[in-house]
């Protein structure tokens, strides 16, 4: 199976070509020679991102692109099903290869009479109290998507249509790790376009209170997160981290979500966390943790934060090229980092990591 090792620096190649809707090649050498050229394709990939206007091609000195330069979906379909933890309502679900190009989009399977389709995007998020909720201009909504998100970006899945017949993604055993096996069975596949990135200028912060949330610059992914709590069962935990496929697989995915007894009681007179158990929660009363089976990790807590962090960052539709820090922060703050990223167009860039396009902007 193909490496996503750590997103690497960019490298000189000796040459490259470039086809753009497939009538136009260049050399990577009239390219260092026509900077405005560059610039001008670099505007045009963007631009016409949608339609996936750059197919990568293999080079006249047959360089190839490497795994994390190119766009992903998935080999076939995979179809799963399970409790959606706040509705109770059984869910089932097919994840679908979809095109260069069109990110992640939710279909609602159950829904015929308005549009059903609910592309991801942060301006799509509508709710986050309980979960992350996107939300599609005629008021279809799917909820808690954040851990199938964070499979999906560490796993390099750019484009998938995910259908699902109810109105909110299955919470499984509280974890991304079901999603990740899902997603390992359904398999990936390349595509003939170059992956975006979303390279962090300058640091962007959200506060609210003791709440933060902050993006910085890094030539990699890294993820911090601080938590503190006065139950003894949690405490203070810290976790940082360079994030990769690896690195998710291996330390973050298995994490489950988690909640106080008294808070899901109070949910549950509501109508919600109908679907919640500690089948699929960590479930803490006063000091003590309540699973049979405890913990998975001394610092699960921290650790699930940061995949819910993963994922609600994955909204914005590319991966990130920067270091988050999350103290305290949740599904809202996460998500009002996102709208003052998207608010501060000189704060991040879109990049490429092929060299050429990397540098033209
Ligand atoms: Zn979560």
């Amino acid at each position: 199976m193909e490496g996503y090792g750590a997103v690497p620096k960019p490298a000189r190649h000796p040459s490259f070509a470039l086809i753009l809707n497939g009538f136009l090649a260049v050399s990577g050498e009239t390219l260092r020679n026509r900077k405005c050229f560059a610039a001008a394709q670099h505007r045009a990939y963007l631009s016409s991102w949608d339609v996936a206007a750059f197919a990568a091609a293999q080079g006249p000195r047959g360089f190839a692109l490497r795994a994390q330069e190119y766009q992903h979906t998935l080999q076939g379909p995979a179809i799963f099903a399970g409790v959606g933890v706040h509705t109770g309502e059984y869910i089932r679900v097919a994840v679908r290869p979809a095109p260069a190009g069109s990110g992640v989009v939710f279909v609602r399977t159950d829904v015929a009479d308005r549009d059903n389709r609910v592309p991801v995007s942060g301006e799509a998020v509508t709710k986050t109290q309980l979960g992350t909720v996107v939300e599609n201009a005629a008021g279809v909504s799917v909820s808690t998507i954040e851990h199938l998100m964070a499979a999906l970006v560490m796993l390099g899945v750019d484009n998938a249509t995910v259908e699902l017949d109810g109105p909110e993604m299955p919470i499984m055993d509280g974890s991304a790790e079901p999603f990740v096996q899902i997603l390992d069975r359904a398999g990936r596949r390349r595509q003939d376009a170059v992956r975006r990135y979303i390279e962090i200028l300058e640091p962007i912060a959200f506060v609210d209170g003791d709440k933060s949330a902050t993006l910085k610059p890094s030539d990699e992914f890294e993820i911090a997160f601080e938590i503190r709590f006065p139950s003894a069962a949690i405490g203070r935990q810290y976790v940082d981290l360079p994030m990769d496929e690896r690195a998710f697989r291996s330390e973050l995915a298995d994490c489950r979500t988690f909640g106080f007894l008294h808070e899901v009681e109070a949910l549950r007179a509501m109508g919600l966390a109908r679907g919640g158990s500690m089948e699929n929660a960590v479930v803490i009363e006063g000091d003590r943790i309540l699973n049979p089976e405890g913990l998975r990790r001394p610092d699960e807590f921290v650790r699930h934060k940061a995949l819910d962090a993963i994922g609600d960052l994955y909204v914005l539709g590319a991966p990130i090229l920067g270091r988050f820090e999350g103290v305290l922060a949740g599904h809202a703050v996460n998500n009002q980092l996102v709208r003052a990223l998207l608010a501060s167009p000189k704060s991040w860039r879109y990049r490429t990591l092929v060299p050429e396009f990397a540098e033209a902007v």
